[in-house]
């Protein structure tokens, strides 16, 4: 019977986790099944790109084993158990050839990089780093090179940047935006932190792609879409990500860019549920930690009968490319306004704002970072009620 079946949750990163965290404040019994693709080790994402500024490998990075995190919630993890369908007329999860009962279902399951169909024969030395699996066949890989190409100057690849530098790796950036960040930042703060990842040896190919990627004698040789050559030990893909949608759209549950959910995290099939880089919040498609844990906060209360929506407040993200501190808070798609940019070398100060004067968004370099907090608290809550 369904509702005597558990609350069973698909993923065991920060938004699986964080969920249940909320949902044992609030009701210790009720059993729940955590079912996840890969190890289960509780890791903070946001620290992969981080490990030589911290000094930490894959094993660092881990916080918690699965069978202590399952041991603290009160919840069975199924690790290794891939989904590969949700029956939601029968409230069934499809596993493969075995089947898993569900009274609530909530989808955690993360967002797919996106692969480059490059040519050459050196597809094995490209790595994308998107979870500590994938990290610690990164740093295995890594041991005895010294160069790395990282393809892709967003906030991931600079940060990858910056955190190889530390570590003493050569590091090359290829991508075809003129700009780091482009999507994040405005002009003076994006060519602040390229100045500095630049000061930090970091050589950009900016207007360009990666077109090959060939085996040679030492790692791999790139040939870039200008014509130029680079070798290095290994390549680092950091071209993006697409919330994972295919199995709900295949079970029929709506979905645009992400899972679509309302406010109530609840997605257009009964009792199942959505979260985290998986999910379209109200519209609303946003790869960060601050409104993941905001949702795990609102869903935990409706999973426990207090059917509530999320509210995001502003949503500053932190760039952790310590050669150039970074804080951004892009104001709302297609908004009205300007940027009005104060700066003194790499130290930017830059607010969007609307025409009536109301700071609606900011980024902040260097030496003005420390005002991020100051200047959140003027930037209206994405959700206004
Ligand atoms: C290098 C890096 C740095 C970042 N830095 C920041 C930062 O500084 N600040 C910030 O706010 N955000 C940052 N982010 C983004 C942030 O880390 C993510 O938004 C967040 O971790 C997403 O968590 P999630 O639980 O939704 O997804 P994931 O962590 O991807 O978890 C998905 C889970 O679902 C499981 N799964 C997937 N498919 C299936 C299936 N079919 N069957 C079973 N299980 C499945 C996976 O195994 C995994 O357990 C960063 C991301 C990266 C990659």
């Amino acid at each position: 019977m369904a509702n005597q079946a558990p609350i069973v949750i698909v993923g065991t990163g920060l938004s699986g986790y964080s969920l249940v965290r909320e949902l044992r404040k609030l009701d210790k019994e009720t059993p729940v099944v955590m079912v996840t693709a890969d190890d289960g080790v509780s890791y903070s994402k946001p620290m992969l790109s981080t490990g030589f500024t911290k000094g930490k490998d894959a094993q660092g990075l881990a916080q918690a084993e699965t069978e202590a995190m399952a041991a603290q919630l009160g919840v069975e993890v199924r690790t290794f158990s891939t989904v590969t369908g949700i029956d939601t007329e029968a409230h069934e999860l499809v596993l493969g050839d075995q089947r898993l009962g569900y009274s609530k279902l909530v989808l955690a399951w993360g967002a797919d990089v996106i692969r480059l169909g490059l040519a050459g024969d050196g597809q094995d030395h490209v790595h994308s780093i998107n979870d500590l699996m994938d990290y610690r066949a990164f740093r295995t890989a890594l041991e005895g090179g010294q160069r790395v190409a990282i393809m892709g100057a967003g906030l991931i690849g600079c940060e990858f940047a910056n955190d190889l530098r530390i570590g003493g790796y050569e590091v090359d950036v290829i991508a075809p935006d003129t700009a780091v960040m482009p999507s994040l930042l405005p002009g003076a703060a994006a060519n602040a932190v390229q100045h500095e990842l630049a000061e930090l040896g970091v050589r950009f190919h900016l207007g360009t792609v990666v077109e090959r990627v060939d085996r040679c004698e030492r790692g791999v040789r790139l040939t870039l879409g200008n014509g130029e050559t680079l070798d290095a030990d290994l390549v680092v893909s950091a071209v993006g990500l697409r919330p994972r949608v295919e199995l709900a759209r295949a079970a029929g549950i709506e979905v645009g860019r992400g899972i679509q959910v309302n406010r109530a995290l609840e997605t257009s099939a009964p009792d199942v549920f959505a979260l985290g880089d998986c999910a379209e919040v109200d519209g609303q498609v946003l790869l960060y930690v601050l409104p993941l844990m905001a949702c795990a906060r609102a869903l935990a209360k409706t999973l426990t009968g207090e059917r509530t929506d999320v509210r995001y407040g502003t949503m500053p993200v932190m760039i952790k490319t310590p050669c150039c501190p970074t804080a951004v808070c892009p104001p709302p798609a297609g908004v009205e306004g300007e940027w009005v940019v104060e700066q003194e070398g790499s130290d930017v100060k830059a607010l969007f704002n609307s025409p009536s004067g109301e700071v609606l968004g900011f980024a902040v370099t260097g030496r003005f970072a420390v005002e991020k907090q100051a200047l959140a608290k003027e930037v209206p809550p994405i959700h206004q009620d």
